[in-house]
């Protein structure tokens, strides 16, 4: 799905600034992966409190020694002491659990970030409400300038009713708007962005996407998936600087969050902002005010360019990496574009839409050869139960022909899965990278749409742990919070968000606390491929650390929700601490 679309992104530009990046991860890298553990003692301790480790021959244990931006051991509290260096700053943890840091497998900086800084729609409750915040926001921006974003939840309005362009135009007479959902499957544009577009009643139909019509055949505004890119390929290009500012407004959230890590999606194959983004964070990073460590999932159509150059997944420094590659084999659900084997049990027409990509699987598959061949990691996504399907067949049609190999390829969200493409995941090394929140948001109307049946193998952590499948936890931010502690509450409760399911919805595929922060740790860095120096709390790991204010583990997995970060730290430096604003 493109967010944005640049014409004029030259091939030998993008070249370049992979160049660049390679350049600047070398040099960075030669440092950081030198440091060795056990010379010398430790400059921060953490000390009094419950450590899980998330090592299974020493789970739970009481204090943390920090040697620089790494864990230099861990033990009693008496221990940890004994090894501090003169001066050593000591961190009473007062009986507080400490995490490894969350590791976000699945987030999208770019919308995520502008959404901080830009207009705000999810939570609003009418028609009514959405046109007064965009009116509003207008008012705070130059004229011309494209109002975008938003995250929007019809679903959470009384009367539930997709928008049209005449309820916005005419508070936004200066100002072309091109407002998304919040699952990103489709927009809101009105009269003056369709206008810049040159989109009316004679615009044809795109494949992969849908223009919704009025009677008379007018487009009403509303554009899913591929159709969206009518109107998204003439939004001018973010800067390096907007990218700053997102990146920038991001961390600071994710820092609040406990979130360390976080793996960024590219929002098509083709999706331009990925080396612009590169280029922010790169600047960042050698200025050290990057708080936050980004492995950075460019497009699958980077793929040719970064074969060429060499990369491999991953490669990059501990703050940011590259080399893994996204595409897409379907639409959502939300919008009905997910793409399923039977049709959908509201609209028996329809059986959701193969992505544009898709639409051609044998010009996707040479794709994924190329990318496979080069040792780039193919991240997919693929929301129903066809397009999930589709993706484990050509997976499997790759471990056949190029051979086994430890390549850690993954579907993002597998959403709703076929029974028996379950055991698939395990049996093909298959990584389930999905989104707990989506379960208790979706569920509220899910079975509306697929019925009864389908509904049971949606979500399926439980089915898919159970399996042997390595599942990843991350939150599809802005699509649900950058909260894991709510990813937590939402795999371990399933209680879905209007409160309606008190025992959790399909409550069989419910995870335990402990599975889940395995979800949001070592699985999260296993799936990136960084497991070697994160999501664990043992010696040699990077010092990515948390302390929440209550024990996840012992209370009432209802109240998880309600449990806050009080302090959070990367590479051994305190970042954020609950009610110090600027400690990030
Ligand atoms: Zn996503």
């Amino acid at each position: 799905m493109g967010l944005r679309r640049s014409a004029s992104l030259s091939p030998t530009w993008i070249s370049q600034s992979l160049t660049w990046m390679l350049v600047g991860a070398c040099l960075a890298g030669s440092a950081a992966r030198a440091q060795t553990v056990g010379v010398g003692g430790a400059d921060v301790v953490l000390v009094g409190g419950k450590v899980w480790t998330g090592v299974a021959s020493d789970p739970v244990t009481q204090a943390v020694a920090i040697q620089g931006t790494h864990i230099l051991a861990t033990g009693t509290s008496a221990a940890m002491l004994k090894l501090a260096v003169p001066g050593a700053k000591i961190i009473p943890l007062n009986g507080r659990l400490v995490l490894p840091g969350f590791n976000d497998a699945h987030v999208h900086i770019q919308i995520g970030g502008a959404n901080l800084v830009g207009v705000h729609l999810t939570d609003c409750k009418s028609q009514a409400e959405f046109r007064e915040r965009i009116a509003a926001y207008a008012k705070t921006i130059p004229k011309g300038k494209w109002i975008l974003n938003g995250s929007w939840d019809e679903q959470r309005w009384s009367p539930v009713a997709l928008p049209t362009h005449q309820l916005i135009d005419d508070v936004t007479p200066d100002h072309p708007v091109a407002v998304s959902r919040t699952d990103l499957h489709m927009i809101l544009a009105n009269a003056y962005a369709m206008k810049l577009a040159g989109v009316d009643r004679n615009t044809k139909d795109v494949p992969g996407g849908v223009i919704l019509r009025d009677a008379e055949g007018n487009p009403t505004g509303i554009f899913k998936d591929a159709a969206k890119d009518l109107i998204l390929s003439k939004i001018p290009a973010d800067t390096e600087a907007d990218m700053e500012t997102y990146l920038l407004a991001t961390q600071e959230v994710a820092a609040e969050n406990g979130v360390t890590s976080v793996q960024d999606m590219a929002l098509s194959s083709t999706d331009p902002a990925g080396p612009v983004k590169l280029q922010a964070l790169q600047r960042l990073e050698h200025e050290g005010r990057l708080k936050l460590r980004v492995a950075e999932c460019l497009g699958l159509a980077y793929g040719k360019q970064m074969s060429e150059l060499g990369i491999e997944e991953p490669f990059g420094n501990e703050m940011v990496h590259v080399g893994c590659l996204k595409s897409f084999a379907d639409g959502g659900l939300g919008a009905s574009t997910a793409w399923f084997t039977e049709p959908y049990t509201d609209n028996p027409k329809n059986y959701g839409i193969a992505s544009d990509t898709m639409q051609h699987p044998e010009e996707m598959y040479a794709e994924f050869k190329l990318a496979d061949e080069a040792g780039l990691q193919l991240i997919t996504h693929a929301i129903g139960d066809r397009a999930n399907h589709t993706i484990l067949d050509m997976y499997e049609r790759l471990e056949k022909e190029d051979g086994p190999s430890d390549r850690r390829d993954r579907i993002e969200h597998a959403q709703t899965l076929l029974p028996e493409d379950i055991p698939r995941f395990a049996q093909l090394h298959v990584i389930a990278s999905v989104q707990p929140y989506h379960a208790i948001d979706d569920g509220r109307w899910a079975e509306k749409r697929i019925g009864p049946e389908r509904v049971k193998y949606t979500y399926a952590f439980r089915s898919l742990m159970d399996s042997g499948a390595v599942v990843a936890f991350g939150s599809d931010w802005p699509v649900g919070p950058l909260v894991p502690l709510t990813g937590i509450y939402a795999a371990v409760t399933r209680r879905t968000i209007d409160e309606k399911n008190p025992s959790g919805w399909m409550p069989l595929q419910k995870v335990t606390v402990a599975e889940s922060v395995k979800a949001y740790t070592y699985n999260a860095a296993y799936a990136e491929r960084e497991e070697t120096i994160k999501g664990r709390i043992a010696p040699g790991q990077l010092a990515d650390l948390i302390v929440l204010s209550d024990d996840i583990f012992t209370i009432d997995p209802v109240k998880i929700d309600a449990v806050r970060v009080e302090m959070t730290l990367l590479g051994g430096q305190v970042i954020y601490t609950r009610g110090k604003p600027g400690t990030h």
